[in-house]
């Protein structure tokens, strides 16, 4: 249920009137956002037994409606804002920042992980990617470098500033997470649902990639999961999906974007590389992305992509994401957006 307050409301009505929800209503708690024209209350519980009558009576509420989406926290109506995720220095995702994430597939070695983290911050990427923990089909192919992959992350981040964004596969793992800034959910944990509401207990940003073969609606309600335990800080990943399309790795389902950004405050990154497989088609889907409303871009990079220790085909080098940036900073602007970097955040100082 969502309840729309009249303006020039004080804080201390909005307090007082949500204490005397609370107290008529077992089990329904009641979170209050403050926009700038307007302040939202979002009942939170089972809301079939509230009075919605009594509640439109009172004199300084405007409207009050009920909610059908069984995702609340996570839906716009109940956070008519973007949320944006501001790491410092540049590093921002939403509310007209696009953000840049690039890196290798894998940390596989000091050298490849600080090149590729100096030429990507060069380039304009204002996070690093790198996954340390990988999720292989098969149990035979590289596992990733596990804590030693995360320490290396950390040289590169001391190296270049960057925050670091790396993916996590068990809860177990959280100790080793501690210094991360960003933690990926991958496609396929993404309805690890005790995993999630492990990281709804953490204060740091969740990247919740969609699963390979989950609804929107099942990524809004995973995204659910962790900010219903506590961390708000949520961006949404899409990044492909599977159809009986064959010559590409996944699909990437364009229309998940204007979606979810209709549906969600939360802020929609794209993966065009894990959606393609192929490195040709990286430019394209991430052009696409961008004019489709994408609030940041994931991207594989890698100095030497043949001898990648994973998704070398659909990586692209160095040179070639120095290319791809700039053509995203070129028409980000048509779409309202703007790439910030951590160069301009230093400049600006
Ligand atoms: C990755 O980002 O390297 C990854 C494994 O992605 P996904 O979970 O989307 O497959
Ligand atoms: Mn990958």
């Amino acid at each position: 249920m969502i309840i729309v307050l009249k303006s020039g409301v004080s804080q201390r009505e909005v307090m007082e009137f949500s204490e005397w929800i609370e107290k008529n209503n077992n089990n329904i708690k009641v979170n209050a956002w403050y926009g700038e024209h307007s302040t939202v209350l979002g009942l939170l519980g089972d809301t079939e037994s509230v009075d919605i009558e009594a509640i439109a009576a009172q004199r300084i509420v405007e409207s009050v409606k009920r909610i059908q989406e069984p995702y609340k926290k996570a839906n716009r109506k109940f956070h008519p804002d973007d949320t944006v995720i501001d790491l410092g220095g540049g590093s921002v995702i939403g509310g007209g920042c696009l953000a840049l994430i690039a890196g290798p597939c894998s940390v596989e070695s000091e050298e490849q992980i600080t090149s590729v983290a100096v030429d990507v911050k060069e380039a304009g990427a204002a996070f690093l990617r790198g996954g340390a923990f990988k999720p292989r089909t098969s149990p035979y192919s590289f596992q990733g470098l596990r804590a030693s992959g995360l320490e290396l992350l950390r040289q590169a981040r001391a190296k270049t500033g960057l925050p670091i964004v790396t993916e996590i596969m068990s809860p177990n793992h959280l100790v080793l997470f501690e210094d991360v800034d960003i933690i990926q959910v991958g496609a396929r944990n993404m309805q690890n649902f005790e995993l999630l509401k492990e990281l709804g207990k953490v204060d740091k940003p969740i990247l919740l990639k969609r699963g390979l073969a989950n609804t929107i609606e099942e990524l809004l309600m995973s995204a659910e999961y962790i900010m219903a335990a506590g961390n708000e800080r949520v961006i949404l990943c899409e990044r492909g999906i599977r159809t009986f399309e064959t010559m590409t790795r996944n699909t990437l389902d364009i229309s998940a974007i204007p979606l979810l950004k209709s549906l969600s405050h939360l802020p929609v990154v794209v993966d065009p590389s894990h959606a393609s497989g192929m490195s040709s088609l990286v430019e394209p889907l991430a052009l696409a992305a961008v004019a489709a409303g994408a609030d940041g871009l994931i991207i594989e990079v890698h100095n030497d992509p043949p001898h990648a220790l994973s998704d070398g085909a659909q990586s692209i080098t160095p040179e070639q994401f120095k290319k791809l940036s700039a053509r995203i900073k070129e028409i980000a602007p048509m779409f309202g957006k703007n790439v910030t970097t951590r160069e301009q955040a230093v400049n600006k100082q």
